[in-house]
């Protein structure tokens, strides 16, 4: 029989409870019984008056945040109505049925008045929290790096001069305004319409573009993004998250750093690891990363830190597989000299300007007479051979790559770090920034973190703390009821 359902009538009374509302099993009431959030208010302390009128708790300030995050909610706008009408949302946050959720704008007025400590103190909180449920040890560190599309738009960027000119004196500015509105001027006939006078978007129409526009031009809404044109993520004004995650399966996230989009990864790697080092408090172990970080200065920087590095080498140029490489010549360290195939040995010519690597090169004369010439120095002159500052660390990482173990860690580095990239941008909103200035991008950053790491700490103590699980239980059940049923209980019976 087919049911109509009666149209909706407000009652006077219900029987109802958020408290009985929430199921147990609810993201947010584990987070509940996990975390203790009352660590934020001496926290945020400093940055009330003792007097006035009562804020909003700092507390539902973070939770109403941290639901925004976990929930990939990016408007403040609509989290605050989605705050308002979801019931486990305002069981989390402490309000009954009755009682209204705070404004959206609350939220701004707390970033702006906290400052990046507070928010980078929650982050280092979410990591405590990760160690207390058992999901970070010491072990080796994935490092990545990954485009955030900025909240701007690529066509709205104008030359940088324009918004670098200091405010002109008063002089200036009447002597300018005399000028360029001088009556004898009125009578000429306005100049035609160019194809190259000034566009809206400040470019001169017909101007070729620029091949470093970062250089010269700037977006008018986020001055700090910077354009970013690669195949894979597109023309766009963009910001970069580094990151390192760690643990059991690289599970929690211990550091990330936004910068612009265009800055070089193998620059944030010291960055990276020493703020992993300074809020996990763990030692650093294996360093695991892809080829963007495998230069000269972090193979030594890593080396002389002791640390095993887990990188492939950036390789600059094309090789020629036709020709001899360095594993044809021989490394004699006390003479400070390559030993090649023919018995000559190749010394330390010059430093390579800009680079950290040192050239090598045969003695004068000694390659044009030389049997393997057609194989070690074809092009005509003394062959040479570049050595990096710290090629001895470079030598032990591509052993250590070549290996079983090598080869494990950098398929590990795919799925840790790439999977927190891929889980952020699916379902936490990091596919795009929420404001705009690089100080805003790092709060983001700091918060998705956070609630990537309070959500599996979560889960982890919620599994720990569960006494059996619901599968087990109904196999005991079923096994106990079966032997209930069985005929050795029912033989005393019948006798
Ligand atoms: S070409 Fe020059 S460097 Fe190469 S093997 Fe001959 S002598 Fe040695």
């Amino acid at each position: 029989m087919m049911k109509q359902q009666p149209r909706f009538e407000a009652r006077w009374f219900y029987n109802l409870s958020l408290e009985r509302l929430v199921p147990d099993d609810h993201l947010l009431r584990l987070i509940a019984n996990a975390v203790d959030f009352a660590f934020i208010r001496p926290l945020c302390r400093p940055f009330y008056s003792h007097t006035g009128r009562p804020s909003v708790d700092p507390v539902v300030l973070f939770k109403m945040l941290l639901i925004g995050y976990l929930y990939g909610i990016t408007s403040e706008r609509r989290l605050a109505r989605e705050l308002s009408l979801n019931l486990a949302y305002r069981w989390f946050l402490g309000y009954d049925f009755d009682q209204p959720t705070p404004d959206h704008s609350v939220l701004s007025k707390a970033r702006a008045r906290f400052g990046p400590e507070v928010f980078e103190s929650f982050f280092h909180r979410s990591i405590v929290l990760c160690r207390e449920a058992g999901l970070l040890e010491e072990g080796p560190v994935y490092v990545d790096s990954t485009l955030i599309q900025a909240s701007a738009s690529a066509d709205l960027m104008v030359p940088r001069e324009d918004r670098a000119q200091p405010p002109l004196s008063i002089e200036e500015y009447v002597r300018r305004l005399y000028t360029e509105n001088d009556p004898g001027s009125e009578d000429e006939e306005p100049p035609p319409p160019s194809d190259t006078g000034p566009s809206v978007r400040g470019r001169k129409r017909g101007e070729k573009v620029l091949p470093q526009p970062n250089r010269v031009l700037e977006s008018k809404t986020d001055p700090e993004a910077t354009l970013v044109n690669r195949p894979d993520f597109g023309r766009h004004l963009a910001y970069k998250a580094h990151v390192a995650v760690a643990g059991k399966r690289g599970q929690v996230i211990t550091a990330a750093v936004a910068t612009t989009g265009i800055e070089a990864d193998e620059h944030l790697l010291a960055e990276v690891l020493w703020q992993h080092r300074r809020l996990s408090g763990l030692k650093l172990g294996d360093v695991v990363a892809d080829a963007k970080y495998g230069t000269s200065f972090n193979f030594l920087y890593l080396g002389r830190l002791g640390l095993r590095a887990f990188i492939p080498l950036t390789r600059f140029g094309v090789m020629r597989k036709d020709i001899w490489g360095r594993e044809h010549f021989r490394w004699l360290p006390e003479e400070d000299v390559y030993l090649c195939p023919a018995g000559e040995k190749l010394r330390r010519h010059a430093q390579v300007r800009g680079t950290q690597r040192v050239q090598y090169r045969a003695p004068r004369g000694s390659c044009a007479a030389c049997r393997f010439r057609d194989l070690c120095a074809p092009s005509g002159g003394e062959r040479t051979i570049h050595r990096s500052w710290g090629q001895e660390h470079v030598e032990r990482t591509e052993a250590l790559l070549a290996g079983p173990l090598g080869k494990q860690r950098l398929v590990q580095r795919k799925v840790y770090a790439e999977g927190a990239f891929g889980l952020a941008k699916e379902l936490h909103g990091l596919r795009r920034t929420r404001f705009r200035g690089r100080r805003r991008v790092q709060i983001q950053l700091w918060l998705t973190a956070a609630a990537m790491n309070i959500k599996r700490a979560a889960r982890q103590i919620a599994s720990k703390g569960r006494p059996v699980a619901p599968a087990l239980l109904a196999v005991v059940l079923t096994s106990l009821l079966r032997w209930l049923d069985s005929a050795a209980f029912q033989r005393p019976l019948n006798a």
